[in-house]
């Protein structure tokens, strides 16, 4: 479904040029559940926004469903961030003068043929919320708010930048736990950075960089749920 081929990339010029991602291939296929994880500045948030087409790969293919981004005009690009990805990010950012609700319905909006938010409201347990701001939420409500703009669209790619890094134990559990439902239920592809060792032990497919390289990719062959994990 998601392919990647030798992807390369640099920032910056001259002397302070640095090679972020140096030749990186991978496949995925769709609904797979795909942890990445690597030390800080190993690439992986690069790696992520070069997915979810807000950054650009210096060389390297990427294919989607048997399409190459690069074939893609800027209204294929726009419908597919628009409405087949879904981004979840470590600090929510959500937009602070709407309501729950209404953020989940920013997400709705975006596209064609969304979910039912009120079964999306639901499923995240937000319901007695949905009329609240972020601003009252607790940090776990408003990463289940984030969510819900993401998932709402289903989205065939859900990409998540350390989604429980701002999170303690038990509500990383929870949002753990949310994104597995809906990686089940929904079927979408999730691929989710995190500094967390023991979440790749809910993955299909973990994959390991360093220092722009991968280090080490391997399917799970022993899946734990996220009520299982422990750190
Ligand atoms: P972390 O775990 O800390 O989030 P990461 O693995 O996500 O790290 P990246 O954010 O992908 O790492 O950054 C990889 C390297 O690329 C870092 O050295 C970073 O400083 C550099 N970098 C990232 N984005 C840019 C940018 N827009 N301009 C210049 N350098 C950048
Ligand atoms: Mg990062």
């Amino acid at each position: 479904q998601l392919e990647l081929q030798n992807i390369k990339k640099s920032y910056g010029e001259g002397g302070s040029r640095i090679e972020v991602l140096k030749d990186i291939s991978l496949g995925i296929e769709q609904g797979e559940f795909v942890v990445l994880l690597g030390p800080s500045g190993s690439g992986k948030s690069t790696l992520l926004n070069i997915i979810g087409g807000i950054d650009n790969a210096d060389s390297g293919k990427i294919v989607i469903r048997g399409k190459s981004m690069a074939d893609m005009d800027e209204k294929a690009l726009t419908s597919y961030r628009r409405e087949h990805l879904g981004y979840i990010f470590q600090m929510y950012n959500l937009i602070p003068n709407l309501t729950v609700r209404e953020n989940i319905e920013v997400g709705a909006y975006l596209s064609h043929n969304p979910l039912n938010i009120d079964e999306i409201i639901e499923i995240l347990g937000l319901k007695e919320h949905q009329n609240k701001l972020p601003s009252q939420l607790s940090g776990g409500q408003q990463q289940r708010c984030a969510i819900g703009r993401a998932i709402v669209k289903n989205p065939d790619i859900l990409l998540c930048d350390e989604p429980t890094g701002a999170l303690d134990y038990n509500t990383s559990k929870e949002i753990l736990a949310l994104i597995e439902q809906v990686n089940q239920k929904y079927g979408n592809t999730v691929i989710m950075v995190t500094h967390n060792d023991a979440i790749k032990n809910m993955a299909d497919f973990v994959v390991k960089l360093r220092d722009g390289v991968i280090r080490k990719s391997y399917r799970n062959e022993n899946k734990m749920t996220a009520e299982e994990l422990d750190w």
